[in-house]
C-alpha cells in the first residue's frame, strides 16, 4: 500500500458520526417523487402518463440527448401526476409522483442483456450504464456511459477508484467499501477492461484504514492494481486533486481527466454498476448518510430514489425544531434547503442537520492570501471575485471561473468571512445566463 498526500486544501473537523453504522435498508415509502432531471445534461423525456401503473425498475424517462440519462421508477405503483417540483439546488424540474401499490412488489425486466460478468465486452458495459441510468454518484452526476467513452485520440492508461470521501460527516462510501468490497472491485475491473487501462488505483483516505485494508486483501496478487492510502485532506476526493496526487498529472484549465489519460470513478457509482451488470437493477436506490448534531441516531440508509428527506430525518431522530440548517450533501459542497420534504435524488450522498450555525460578520479583504494558498487549483480567488463583483465576465472566465470546482476551501479559510464560493457560483450563473441569451 503506498501513502500520499495533497499539498493544498484543508483538514476540517471530520464529524464522521455514522462511520460505525452499518447500511440499513430503508422501508419503501408510500409515495415517491422522481424528478426527470437528476443528472448533468438534458432532462429525461417522460415515458409515463397520469394513472399509469409502473413496476420497480421500469424506465419512466428516456435520455433526451448524448449528455442525458434515463430515469426509472424506484417502486411498484401508480403515477398520480407529473408536476414541477423543487430540487435541493433551488432549481425546479418535472417529476413523476408515484403512489406505491399495496401488496407484492413487481420488478421490471432489465432493458439490457444479462450475461456472466466475465463475458461482458466494453460495448456491453456502455449499454448497461446508459440503460440503467447510471451517473456519477460522487456529486457531479455526469452520465457514466459518456464518461467511459472517451475520444479515441485520448487513450486512458489509469483508472482511479475514488474512495476518498473527504467531505466531513459523510460515511455512505465508507460503509459501501466495508460492506461491498468485492462488488466494487469487480465493477472497477470491468471499468478498467472497458477503457483499456493498464493500471488501477484504489484511493482511500487514512481515516478509513479499515476500508483500505479490505481492498488491500482483495488486490493482493492482482498485479495491475494498487491501494493508495491518502493523508486525510479536503478536497482530495475531487477528480483533479486525485489525479495530481496519484499520477502527478495536471488536468489543463477547461480540460477533463481523459486529456491526461485518467478515468476517476466514485465507489458508489461502481456499486451501482455492479447492481446493474450482475443483478439487473437500474439506479433506483443509493446509500444516504443522515447525520449532524441535530440527529439522534446518525445512520446510513439504503434509500429508494424519490423518498422524501423528511422521512429519513424522522427515522434518524432529527430535531427539526432546533435545526438551524438542513443541508443536502456535505457541509463543504452541500446545498442548504428550506423545507425537508425534498426528495432523495441520485446525487444525494447525505442529509445533514446542523443545530449550531452562527451567522458570521463579513469584513473587508485583509489581503492575507490564505484563500490563494489553500485553493487546490491555485486560483487567485481574490482577483477572480473582484472581476465577478465588477461584472468583468471575460476577465473572470480567463481567470479560471469555470475551472473552479466550488469546493468551498477559499471561503472556509477566509478570516474576513467573505463568501467567496457564493460569488463564484453567482459569476458562473451570470455567464451561463448571458451565453444562453446569445
Ligand atoms: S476558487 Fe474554487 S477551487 Fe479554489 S478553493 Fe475556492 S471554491 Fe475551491
Ligand atoms: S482569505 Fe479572505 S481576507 Fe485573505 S486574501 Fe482571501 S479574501 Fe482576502
Amino acid at each position: 500500500m503506498i501513502q500520499l498526500r495533497m499539498r493544498r486544501g484543508v483538514h476540517p473537523p471530520e464529524g464522521k458520526l455514522s462511520a460505525g453504522k452499518p447500511i440499513e435498508e430503508f422501508p419503501v415509502p408510500k409515495q415517491v417523487v422522481i424528478p426527470l432531471s437528476q443528472h448533468a445534461g438534458k432532462p429525461a423525456t417522460p415515458l409515463v402518463k397520469k394513472r399509469q401503473k409502473v413496476k420497480t425498475g421500469e424506465k419512466i424517462g428516456e435520455a433526451s440527448g448524448f449528455i442525458s440519462a434515463p430515469v426509472h421508477s424506484s417502486v411498484t405503483g401508480t403515477v398520480k401526476t407529473l408536476e414541477t417540483v423543487l430540487l435541493p439546488n433551488g432549481s425546479s424540474a418535472l417529476a413523476a409522483i408515484i403512489a406505491v401499490d399495496e401488496g407484492e412488489e413487481e420488478w421490471a425486466e432489465p432493458t439490457w442483456p444479462m450475461k456472466d460478468l466475465s463475458a461482458l465486452t466494453p460495448e456491453d458495459l456502455r449499454t448497461i450504464t446508459r440503460e440503467a441510468g447510471i451517473v456519477g454518484l460522487g456529486g457531479a452526476v455526469f452520465p457514466t456511459s459518456v464518461k467511459i467513452s472517451p475520444p479515441k485520440e485520448y487513450p486512458i492508461d489509469s483508472v482511479i477508484v475514488n474512495g476518498a470521501e473527504c467531505e466531513p460527516y459523510l460515511t455512505s462510501d465508507h460503509r459501501l467499501m466495508l460492506e461491498h468490497t468485492q462488488e466494487i472491485f469487480q465493477a472497477a475491473q470491468l471499468l478498467k477492461m472497458t477503457v483499456g487501462a493498464k493500471r488501477g488505483y484504489i484511493a482511500i483516505e487514512d481515516n478509513k484504514r479499515d476500508a483500505a485494508e479490505a481492498f488491500e486483501n482483495l488486490v493482493k496478487g492482482v498485479g495491475d492494481w494498487e491501494v493508495v492510502l491518502l493523508k486525510t485532506r479536503y478536497p482530495q476526493g475531487a477528480e483533479k486533486s486525485l489525479i495530481k496526487v496519484i499520477l502527478g498529472r495536471e488536468v489543463p484549465m477547461g480540460g477533463l481527466p481523459f486529456h491526461v489519460g485518467a478515468l476517476v470513478q466514485n465507489v458508489g457509482t461502481l456499486y451501482a454498476i455492479y447492481e446493474a451488470a450482475a443483478r439487473g437493477i437500474p439506479l433506483i436506490r443509493r446509500v444516504v448518510t443522515v447525520t449532524g448534531e441535530g440527529v439522534k441516531n446518525p445512520s446510513n440508509f439504503l434509500t429508494r430514489i424519490g423518498t422524501s428527506a423528511a422521512e429519513l430525518l424522522q427515522a434518524a431522530g432529527a430535531d427539526l425544531e432546533a435545526a438551524r440548517k438542513i443541508v443536502f450533501g456535505g457541509p463543504m459542497m452541500g446545498m442548504a434547503v428550506k423545507a425537508p420534504e425534498i426528495p432523495v435524488l441520485k446525487s444525494t450522498s447525505g442529509i445533514l442537520v446542523l443545530s449550531s450555525v452562527k451567522k458570521k460578520k463579513v469584513f473587508p479583504c485583509l489581503y492575507c492570501g490564505k484563500c490563494v494558498y489553500a485553493c487546490p487549483l491555485g486560483i487567485t480567488t481574490t482577483r477572480l471575485v473582484k472581476y465577478i463583483q465588477a461584472g468583468m465576465w471575460d476577465q473572470a472566465k480567463a481567470f479560471g471561473l469555470f475551472n473552479c470546482m466550488e469546493c468551498g476551501v477559499c471561503s472556509y479559510v477566509c478570516p474576513a468571512n467573505i463568501p467567496l464560493v457564493h460569488w463564484i457560483r453567482y459569476g458562473k450563473f451570470m455567464v451561463r445566463m448571458m451565453e444562453a441569451k446569445q
